[in-house]
């Protein structure tokens, strides 16, 4: 049944290297987890395992579930200097999705008095669903300065402000950027598509704080209970999707030229050091940059509705990090430093105490690491961990991690009826597609508590704060 996995400690399991892996899969999960964990998963780890330049291990987190080709939830580095590659499938379609979340200063008796009038006016300003669109339209020339400025462009252009930057990865604007490996077409996707949520999982969610696990890091972040937080999910939108799908083509095809034997076409990659795979580079930080300004100006959005409904709170960012892209961090690695091209899809960013990564304000506590369990049930806030620096680059779960497929959902479940049963327990969904609703209905997905448990007992990140929803956006 776990074919080939032995547990070497209690929340991690290793399959050896056999056949044409370079390197063993590590999947970190306690054992219901572990069993009950798509098969799919353990056979696509180990085929990215046998990917050129691969380092230590080929890794899946706790809510790893299929993905094409590498599983969501998977963690893998490369080094340039033995051939490693970089691989569009390993960063996900949409590049750069993200968590951020958003102090208000409010507690939640406070906020409870004005829920409907808060839920019914951020629904009405939030652009969300299939093809929304925004107040904004990008010329070309503005379009390039985007996707080489990210959040800092957007604070630029008076969405939002400076101090919101140093909360942000990469201090809100991904260096390395090259707008001019960006298709035409991919441009013209993101044209009028900023600021704008998307559809499925995307969600603007107002939350609670239900409970503390650690008060030092919680103070440190700046959160206790029954305080309100607004938490945003989204990413590059069509802009992210074209250049994946564009790039993962041209991989399947340079392959051969590269020497590159793919176990899977789905794996589809190219040597970081080819023209190919700086293109994808670039492109890619692109990507990540308009990702950053997406949620930026979505934070601005939030801001005016607060204004009006809340005019004393102020919302500060707490944190923003990504869960789908591939970046240059230097790891050790057998006792040796090494620049290494992390691939984290589906996987959260989770660098330990004194990471100089890491805002100053929030560097001795550790990263924040912000995670997605579903709009029914909760979501959490963990810290990155000295251990978790070791165990997989600084790397951790980023959701709940879906149990069944969209399709399965919606024959299980009516997007009204879940948005009743929700508003019954003091949840307010606000959505354009009831479809939408029953593909997110809560038990649609695994149950985040288990997982973010085996994260933080796997010491992949420790759980400082458990969230619930109050308000939730859907696309
Ligand atoms: P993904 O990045 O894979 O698209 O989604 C990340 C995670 O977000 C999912 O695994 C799921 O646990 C979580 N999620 C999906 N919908 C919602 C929602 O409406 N509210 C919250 N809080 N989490 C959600
Ligand atoms: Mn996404
Ligand atoms: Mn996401």
């Amino acid at each position: 049944d776990l074919s080939g996995f032995e547990r070497i400690s209690e929340f991690e399991w290793q399959a050896p290297a056999t056949g044409a892996m370079r390197v063993p899969v590590v999947i970190f999960a306690d054992e219901a987890l572990m069993r009950a964990m798509d098969e799919k998963v353990r056979e696509q780890a180990s085929r990215v395992a046998m990917l050129p330049g691969i380092v230590r291990a080929s890794y899946a987190m706790p809510d790893a579930h299929w993905g094409y080709g590498f599983p969501i939830g998977g963690v893998a580095a490369f080094d340039a200097d033995e051939g490693g590659v970089v691989s569009a499938g390993g960063v996900g379609f949409d590049i750069s999705c993200g968590v951020r979340c958003l102090h208000t200063g409010l507690k939640s008796a406070e906020l409870l008095r004005q829920q409907v009038r808060l839920a019914d006016a951020l629904s009405r300003a939030i652009p969300a669903g299939v093809g929304s669109t925004g107040e904004l339209r990008l010329s070309a020339a503005e379009m390039d300065d985007m996707l080489t400025g990210g959040a800092r462009w957007a604070v630029e252009r008076g969405y939002g402000d400076a101090a919101d930057l140093e909360r942000v990865e990469e201090g809100g604007q991904m260096k390395g950027a090259m707008p001019q490996q960006v298709s035409v077409q991919a441009k013209q996707r993101q044209r009028d598509e900023m600021g704008t949520l998307g559809s499925g999982n995307h969600y603007l969610e107002v939350q609670r704080v239900a409970e503390v696990y650690d008060e030092k890091i919680a103070a440190a972040y700046g959160v206790a209970v029954d305080d309100v937080v607004v938490s945003i999910h989204c990413g590059s939108r069509g802009l992210g999707h074209q250049i994946g799908t564009e790039f993962l083509r041209q991989m399947v095809v340079a392959a051969p030229s590269h020497g590159i034997v793919l176990p899977d076409r789905e794996l589809a990659c190219a040597p970081i050091e080819s023209e190919l795979g700086r293109s994808y580079l670039g492109a890619m930080r692109a990507a990540i940059n308009c990702a950053l300004a997406n949620r930026q100006i979505l934070t601005h959005l939030l801001r005016q509705v607060f204004a009006q409904v809340f005019p004393q709170a102020r919302l500060p960012l707490l944190y923003d990090v990504s869960h789908n892209t591939c970046k240059v961090e230097e790891h050790e690695v057998d006792g040796r430093q090494r620049r290494l091209y992390v691939h984290r899809k589906g996987a959260t960013r989770a660098f330990g105490p004194g990471h100089p990564d890491i805002p100053s304000a929030l560097r001795a506590a550790g990263q924040p690491v912000l995670i997605g369990g579903s709009m029914g049930t909760s979501s959490f806030i963990l810290a990155g961990t000295e251990r978790g620096m070791k165990l997989a680059y600084g790397s951790a779960c980023h959701g709940a991690g879906r149990a069944m497929s969209r399709h399965e959902a919606t024959r299980r479940w009516h997007g009204r009826e879940v948005t009743d049963e929700l508003a019954e327990r003091g949840i307010l969904i606000r959505s354009p597609s009831f479809r939408g609703v029953a593909e997110e209905a809560p038990g649609a997905y695994k149950d985040v508590s288990a997982v973010v448990d085996a994260a933080d007992s796997a010491g992949l990140a420790r759980k400082v704060a458990k969230l619930v929803p109050l308000v939730c956006v859907k696309g």
